[in-house]
């Protein structure tokens, strides 16, 4: 039986370990840290539960496929909704926008409000699900690094197709151009955000992603998000994966080009396959010391990070869904300050996560539990303590005036999670939530294979390398790795 050991247990960490049991290696997955999930978990503070990092669940069907492997009916462990509103948008010009999830819905409504042409709105999103289709197998599903991926039937299709993908223009010159209204281009621009972009800069391409949203769909796991990361684990334990938790990897042990194994404070563990989890610049930083780090990966600029408090609100709030963005009132503005000066806007766009809304125990009755984040840039030592200062101010400012109450007195628990403590808690390079941006056309290109060619025996999983961040595409490098291995 082949022997497997994989550095890390965040999503995709937990479901290559799935994919190599289900191919009959035996696995063990060390984590550095107490627990499993890496940025998908969840805490408790004062009667109020938290998820800790993501809160935007697309494509269930991925996770599902995890307990399908071993004949196992998902229904039994894990289950999600699909929500009809997409997110409440809030504007600096006071106007309001209930974003339905529903591809039609919206069209007709953004014509209502927006004064858009609905059928263009409709054209927009057909060519979003298009181009997803026909890309997707060449971008997402398997190594851009193999020549089988492009002489296969859909990776020909998708290269001679490539042309469409809108590379040459900038996601907001594509919006621009197609709708009429600002407030419809800063609504789409935001999906360029989803993986940690400029859409002042990233290119056109990037508009394949409101399909995820529109046309495959936004859910909500009933137990909440880090429901996700704490089935896998169950169910990894229960196929016999072994977790060593505490447990850090300090290197990987190495003779000629072959892996032999790893080492940790407590020994050297030898084995057949090492997949590293572990963000790519630091696989190569702390664990591969021997190896020169490619160019491509010292450079690389990484994804937006994050400032996130995490706050129990003793009030509701009728005009708040699940998903809710108070925008900036000059967007192009807040990422200059974001991927150029490396600091915190005064007008940010403020994202306000609720899951009470739908799993009343998160918040004691009369409360909510609210997980507010703004976009923050990659952490190089600045002054945080400083910025995040300053930012409270700013958001309180805004969510009052918006929302017509002294969000401040209303607070009364607090956490805070900024881009040093993201990068402390899951090794994240300077606390990118998404590896590297997509700020470049030949960004796709330019992330870390999920092998290393002089190195047999060693592969890559997770947001840092191909195809990218976000739990769809962390769990597709999972799909990716488990091909690769023999
Ligand atoms: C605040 C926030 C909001 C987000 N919002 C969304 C969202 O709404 N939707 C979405 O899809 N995605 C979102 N993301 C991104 C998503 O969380 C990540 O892309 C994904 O969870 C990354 O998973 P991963 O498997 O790459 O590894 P990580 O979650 O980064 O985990 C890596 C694991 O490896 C462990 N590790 C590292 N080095 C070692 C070592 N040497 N030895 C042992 N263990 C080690 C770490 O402790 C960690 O547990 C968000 C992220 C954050 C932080």
């Amino acid at each position: 039986m082949a022997k497997t050991i994989v550095i890390g247990s965040g999503i995709a960490g937990i479901a290559t370990a799935l994919r190599l049991r289900a191919k009959g290696h035996e696995v063990h997955v060390f984590e550095s840290n107490a627990y499993p999930g890496g940025k998908l978990t969840e805490f408790e503070k004062g009667g109020y539960r938290f998820d800790a990092g993501p809160s935007l669940f697309t494509m269930p069907s991925l996770v599902d496929e995890l307990f399908h492997l071993f004949g196992e009916n998902p229904r039994q462990y894990f289950n999600y909704k699909k929500l009809n509103e997409s997110c409440h948008y809030f504007y600096e010009d006071g106007a309001r926008f209930i974003c339905p999830s529903d591809r039609d819905q919206l069209s007709e409504e953004l014509a209502r409000q927006n004064g858009e042409s609905s059928s263009k709105i409709k054209s927009y999103l057909r060519k979003s699900e298009y181009l997803y289709n026909i890309t997707s197998p060449v971008f997402l599903e398997n190594s851009l690094h193999k020549v089988s991926t492009y002489t296969s039937q859909s990776g020909i299709r998708g290269i001679l197709n490539l042309w469409k993908l809108n590379m040459f223009r900038s996601m907001h010159r594509h919006h621009a151009r197609y709708f009429k209204h600002p407030r419809t281009v800063q609504l789409f621009n935001r999906f360029a955000t989803y993986n940690g972009s400029n859409p002042y800069v990233a290119p056109a391409t990037l508009s394949v992603i409101p399909h995820l949203e529109f046309g495959v769909g936004t859910y909500f796991p009933e137990k909440g998000m880090a429901d996700i990361s704490n089935v896998l684990y169950d169910l990894a334990i229960r196929q016999g994966i072994v977790f060593l938790f505490n447990t850090k990897v300090e290197s990987i042990i190495t003779e000629g080009n072959k892996i032999k194994g790893v080492r940790t404070k407590t020994g050297n563990y030898y084995c057949d396959n090492v997949v590293s989890n572990m963000d790519i610049y630091h696989t190569y930083d702390k664990l591969l010391k021997d190896f020169t780090m490619p160019e491509k990966v010292r450079h690389r600029e990484p994804s937006s990070s994050a400032l996130i408090f995490y706050w129990g609100i003793s009030d509701t709030f009728e005009q708040l869904g699940l998903h809710n963005i108070f925008f900036s009132a000059d967007y192009e503005m807040e990422f200059k300050h974001i991927f150029k000066s490396g600091d915190l806007f005064n007008d940010p766009t403020v994202y306000i996560n609720v899951t009470s809304k739908h799993k009343p125990d998160d918040a004691p009755r009369g409360h909510e539990n609210w997980f507010v984040m703004v976009n923050a840039p990659a952490n190089n030592g600045q002054n945080w303590d400083e910025l995040i200062k300053t930012c409270r101010t700013d958001i309180l400012r805004k969510l009052s005036k918006h929302l017509g109450k002294d969000i401040e007195k209303l607070i009364q628990v607090e956490e805070v999670l900024d881009p040093r403590l993201i990068e402390l808690k899951t090794s994240s390079f300077k606390g990118a939530l998404y590896g590297g941006s997509s700020n470049s056309r030949m960004a796709a290109f330019f992330r870390h294979p999920n092998f290393k060619s002089d190195l047999e025996g060693l592969y890559l999983c997770g947001g840092s390398v191909h195809p990218g961040g976000g739990i769809p595409l962390c769990l597709r490098s999972a799909e990716i790795v488990s091909k690769l291995v023999h």
